[in-house]
């Protein structure tokens, strides 16, 4: 019989593919003795079981029953029973964190009867009265809790009958409330639930219970949560473990409270004590950020003893899971109690300096510090900053929760920041605190900058985990959303569609737009702030140990995507061992277009192609000799032209306007009929499928050759002047081996030739592109021409898929991500299913023909971090991509084989 219930005894931290993160955690905890709150947890293979077949898996209940029954033993107390009652809290917990998007129940098994019962029970403490109020504070959250989570109540209601009793008052504060006041409130939410889920609040506890696991299960597919999980990409499929643990209360006066902490600063990585506490509350007010926390190093002076046992726990905890552990707890009348822990997140440059701060405690390996990194992480340390020498006006300062530096408009609600980023705009979103409606909100905006809620509020929380600029907390701000605008302690007003700049690293709101600098992440990888120099902070020479490690780990030789000697020196500086695409359409704008135009146009006409080819030669022959030069040695793989045709034409229809203006007013203009009647004939409804690459090469007489000229003359130059060339030729779009001989043969004797008028050792390997399918469905035949392979997926994408690569993002692809089509856009991250498999498919075949055939990706996945682990894992022998995506490509392609070589070895 499968068994879907697990004793927190019974689990361990690896478990959570089965127990989810929470589930496993609570688990690990208690196997180490901590002081965990009993309880069990009911298996994610069940949660999948719900969500196939509609309901829940036969033995579900009879397995609860028999761990509830185990947990009412060993709590001396019954679920909801008249006196002394046992609550429990119903939590969802998936593999992956999803902060806030699932659903969570408190204080199950509060009724009628046994709200007096623990009214009885919490008495114990004081007998002011203040346990009948709290008693019928928990029923009334309850209620309040199950009616809009399991009985899908608008929760409006419920705020609307509170503030209704408050107004009665005359107060504004929850807590003026009596317990006369709140008994009064559970028969109005009774009432309302009766009214608008068409059924009473079940009085049955268990059935209190069974009603919210399966609410659980139904969140995994909420409209948040599937949000969320395309955005972090998050499979769909693996659905939520859920958690009963026995209730503990942080409200049950001034020696009781909630918190959460950190083992070190998950914004910078320093080490020390950090988090938030929250007196007389429950969890949810903290994560909320409804009510303002105090540091925690507060807690010290309120309870000394339950510090020094948290503090004690804390250290335990890093030991244990050696890296940095994000912890919730609450405290019951001075008793500790360990709600959660987790590998914390934390902020990018935070992931750094903790990695090598575990590496020189002896915690971890370098090869597990390279692992705890990723290439989305040093990507977001490249972004620029704010500019501290600029003047920028200063209006208020929250807590750096996420750092980078954005600027935008203000906005006050996410329907707008979604409407205005739509149409172009930089939208900051304002708000007061955020909450999981506002999602695609933050999403949307640059930044997010909120008044209230601390570290740990939903906002940072989420921001962090996006990566994206968030200053919370910034309480001197008053921000008014219903107006639509805030106000700073200055008097500045700033009114919807303002602009404002956020500084995520150091807390800062300013007025305006402030200019930005480069990262010194980036000034490292320059070479203009060196890992040793007295200017280096600890990020950078965090960096520059993560960086090293990496290039000893790498099997992937990384090159760059560069078409100019600027870039071809940049790429180099950022650690780049070669240029595995150097594109020549660019070299053709300016001046030069009008020569590929004529070349074009020149059709039979040899004289005229000669003369357009003779200028072009030098012009090329320059460009080559600057881009070897800098590379200096390095290998160089230049592809031959490969514009869609359009692209060097000139317009139709700003041609045929020109012609017919010209023919009404009598004066016809022949240069301009000749070149329209040429237009036409060369204009193609599928320029992309078109005469392009290769064809181009073919048809258009002495262009490639040209190319191929002043490339072996440029390298026989280089030569000359004691330098190296290891060129690469490469021909594009090329589907059937019969087209390659040809350019092949035809280069081959060109590069001969120029060897031996100049005497130079000119070399070059040919090779070409897969970037079409029957290209890969052939590479074995392919191969027998080529001396390499160059795989361009942008390409292989878009004929794969047969949608063109210019206009379907903007057309489709968001009604695709919504539905779940793609969970991110195959022209971002490599399809393996389908693109992967034809590079697999041309791999395999490829080097069936040619054992030594070299393998490349230049499309722009081979920057992309999980399409680099793919050609990893496909064997291929370098990636190349953009400069500024090299580091990226050198870190993940150590993770890469690290991770590679830990699965051989399990
Ligand atoms: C490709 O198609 O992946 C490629 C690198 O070539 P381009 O983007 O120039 O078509
Ligand atoms: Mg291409």
């Amino acid at each position: 019989m499968p068994k879907f219930v697990y004793d927190f005894t019974e689990g361990n931290k690896d478990l959570k593919d089965l127990l989810g993160g929470k589930g496993a955690n609570l688990a690990e905890m208690t196997n180490l003795g901590l002081p965990v709150p009993p309880g069990f947890t009911i298996t994610a293979d069940a949660c999948r079981v719900y969500l196939e077949h509609g309901q829940e898996p036969p033995e579900l209940r009879e397995q609860v029953s028999q761990y509830l029954d185990a947990l009412e033993a060993k709590m001396d107390k019954k679920l909801g029973q008249a006196d002394g009652p046992l609550l429990v809290s119903v939590r969802s917990g998936a593999k992956f964190s999803m902060p806030g998007m699932m659903d969570t129940v408190l204080n199950i098994g509060l009724n009628d009867e046994s709200v007096l019962g623990l009214a009885a029970q919490a008495d114990g403490a004081d007998s002011d009265g203040k346990a009948d109020r709290f008693a019928w504070d928990s029923y009334r959250r309850l209620i309040q809790m199950f009616g809009k989570t399991v009985l899908g109540v608008d929760g409006e209601h419920f705020d609307e009958a509170l503030e209704d009793v408050k107004k009665a008052k005359g107060t504004h504060n929850d807590l003026d409330l009596t317990a006369e006041d709140l008994r009064g409130l559970v028969e109005s939410f009774k009432t309302i639930v009766e009214k608008e889920a068409g059924r009473t609040f079940p009085q049955d506890p268990r059935e209190q219970m069974d009603l919210a696991i399966r609410a659980v299960f139904e969140s995994w597919n909420g409209e948040r949560a599937k949000l969320y999980r395309r955005q972090e990409r998050i499979p769909n499929d693996l659905g939520t473990a859920v958690n009963i643990c026995s209730m503990v209360f942080g409200n049950l006066g001034m020696d009781s409270g909630t918190g959460v902490a950190f083992t070190r600063d998950p914004a910078s990585g320093q080490t020390g004590v950090y988090g938030d506490y929250l007196q007389n509350a429950q969890g949810e007010d903290v994560v909320a950020g409804i009510r303002n926390t105090v540091p925690l190093q507060d807690l010290e002076n309120i309870d000394a003893a339950s510090y020094a046992e948290l503090t004690d726990i804390m250290a335990k905890l890093e030991h244990h899971y050696r890296d940095l552990c994000d912890i919730e707890f609450t405290i019951e009348r001075g008793k500790l109690w360990m709600l959660q822990t987790r590998v914390g997140k934390r902020t990018a440059a935070a992931a750094f300096r903790i990695a090598v701060q575990l590496v020189d405690e002896g915690l971890i390996g370098p090869d597990e510090a390279v692992d705890r990194v990723t290439g989305a992480q040093l990507a977001q340390l490249m972004f620029p900053r704010f500019d501290e020498n600029a003047k920028a006006e200063m209006i208020a300062k929250g807590m750096n929760a996420s750092p980078g530096a954005a600027s935008g408009k203000a906005v006050f609600d996410s329907y707008t920041a979604v409407k205005w980023s739509r149409s172009g705009e930089k939208v900051i979103l304002i708000r007061r605190e955020t909450n999981p409606d506002d999602l695609n909100g933050m999403i949307a905006a640059q930044g997010i900058l909120t008044s209230r809620g601390g570290k740990t509020s939903h906002a940072a929380v989420v921001a962090r985990g996006m990566g994206k600029t968030c200053v919370c907390g910034a309480e001197s701000l008053d921000v008014d959303t219903k107006r639509r605008r805030m106000t700073a302690p200055n008097g500045v007003v700033v009114e919807e569609g303002d602009v404002v700049s956020v500084d995520g690293t150091s807390g800062a709101v300013y007025l305006g737009e402030v200019p930005v600098v480069a990262s010194p992440v980036v000034e490292y990888f320059e070479g203009r702030l060196g890992a040793d120099s007295p200017k280096a902070d600890d990020l950078v020479k965090a960096v520059h140990r993560i960086m090293t490690w990496s290039d000893e780990r790498r099997r992937l030789y990384v090159r760059a995507n560069a078409d100019t000697p600027e870039d071809a020196a940049r790429a180099r500086r950022f650690g780049a061992q070669g240029i595995g695409l150097c594109r020549t359409e660019h070299m053709f704008l300016g001046e030069r277009r009008a020569l590929i135009e004529r070349l074009i146009l020149a059709g039979d006409d040899d004289d005229e192609r000669q003369a357009a080819l003779g200028e072009l030669l030098p012009m090329q022959r320059d460009d080559f000799i600057a881009i070897f030069t800098a590379m200096g040695g390095l290998p160089v793989t230049v592809r031959l032209l490969d514009p869609p045709l359009h692209e060097f034409l000139p317009d139709i229809t700003e041609l045929s306007v020109r012609v017919a203006v010209a023919e009404a007013k009598g004066e016809q203009n022949e240069g301009d009929l000749r070149l329209l009647q040429a237009v036409h004939k060369m204009h193609e409804a599928n320029p992309m499928l078109g005469l392009r690459g290769v064809r181009l090469g073919l048809v258009v007489d002495g262009l490639f050759m040209m190319q191929v000229r002043a490339i072996a003359e440029a390298a026989a130059q280089v030569a000359k002047a004691g330098g190296v060339a290891r060129v690469e030729i490469m021909v594009p779009l090329v589907g059937a081996v019969q087209e390659l001989e040809i350019i092949r043969d035809e280069a081959q004797q060109v590069l001969d030739e120029v060897k031996e008028r100049t005497g130079a050792d000119v070399r070059s390997l040919i090779g070409t592109m897969i970037e079409l399918p029957r290209a890969a469905l052939t590479a074995g035949q392919i191969a027998e021409a080529a001396q390499f392979f160059s795989f361009g997926t942008n390409d292989l994408t878009q004929t794969t898929w047969g949608f063109s690569r210019d206009d379907v993002e903007g057309a489709f692809f968001s009604a695709y991500l919504d539905r779940g089509i793609f969970g991110v856009s195959p022209f971002e991250t490599l399809d393996r299913e389908g693109v992967g498999r034809l590079v697999q498919i041309a791999t395999e075949e490829g080097r069936k023909t040619r054992p030594e055939l070299k393998l490349g990706v230049c499309g722009e996945h081979g920057g992309d971090p999980d399409s680099v682990h793919f050609f990893h894992e496909v064997g291929l022998d370098y990636v190349s991509c953009s400069p500024f995506r090299v580091p990226v490509a050198r870190l993940e392609a150590a993770r890469a084989a690290i991770e590679s070589a830990a699965s051989d070895s399990r």
